[in-house]
């Protein structure tokens, strides 16, 4: 028998499927902070792999040190936000980008149940990762643990579930360690692709970050 490294659909944990379908009909207008919580998970996985790598030094040997990339691309309307973190492996992408496991989160969602504007929630609460939906209308993550062989890749359009399936070899180079995050636009969140708007968020909300921010000159 022959094994095809074919993409599987994983259907999301019931409430976030709820979260999701807030998130891609939001009308809250505080949209910037989807950047943040990215930024943020960025550094987290940055400050993950620096404490990994006191026990297992040569997960830092050879690549790049620890750092958070953005990346606006005109053309195809994409805006990339990568880090040289932790990484996650096939299971992780599954588990964390597919339940809700955070407390902050659930309390959302139970509040959601009782409020008539969900919208306004929003900026109450961090509702993490899956904010990037409020100006997303398609999700690729693609990942790599530190110190493994496998990168995967995490697809999601919002909705009722993800795809996950292994990297082709060219995303595989691309990706050497850690996580890269590509937010394909939705129309009207252009803006993002704007360096001056970028950095107006970064220096706005992710001043405490100690990690690099670069931002990679806009293509397109
Ligand atoms: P939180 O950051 O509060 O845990 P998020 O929704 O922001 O919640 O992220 C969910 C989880 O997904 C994180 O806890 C982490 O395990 C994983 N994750 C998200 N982004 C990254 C990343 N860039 N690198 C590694 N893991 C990540
Ligand atoms: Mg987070």
């Amino acid at each position: 028998m022959t094994t095809t490294a074919a993409a599987e659909s994983q259907p999301f944990q019931a409430e976030v499927a709820e979260l999701l379908d807030l998130m891609v009909h939001s009308v809250y207008s505080e949209t910037d902070i989807f950047l943040r919580e990215l930024i943020s998970n960025a550094s987290d996985a940055c400050d993950k792999l620096r404490y990994e790598a006191i026990a297992h030094p040569e997960l830092i040997a050879d690549g790049a040190p620890p750092a958070i990339r953005i990346a606006p691309d005109k053309a195809a309307n994409t805006l990339t936000v990568a880090d040289t973190g932790i990484g996650m492996d096939r299971q992780e992408l599954i588990d964390n980008l597919g339940t809700i496991a955070r407390s902050g989160t659930k309390s959302f969602l139970a509040k959601l149940t009782e409020a008539k504007d969900g919208a306004n929630l929003i900026g109450q609460f961090g509702v993490g990762f899956y904010a990037a939906f409020m100006v997303a209308e398609k999700i690729v993550v693609t990942s790599r643990r530190a110190g493994s062989d496998e990168v995967w890749v995490w697809t999601s359009a919002g909705g009722s579930g993800f795809e996950i399936a292994p990297a082709s070899e060219e995303d595989a180079r691309r990706v050497a360690r850690g996580t890269e995050i590509v937010l394909h636009l939705k129309p009207d969140a252009a803006k993002y692709l704007e360096a001056y708007e970028i950095e107006r968020i970064v220096r706005e909300y992710s001043d405490n970050i100690q990690f690099p921010i670069l931002l990679a000159a806009a293509e397109g």
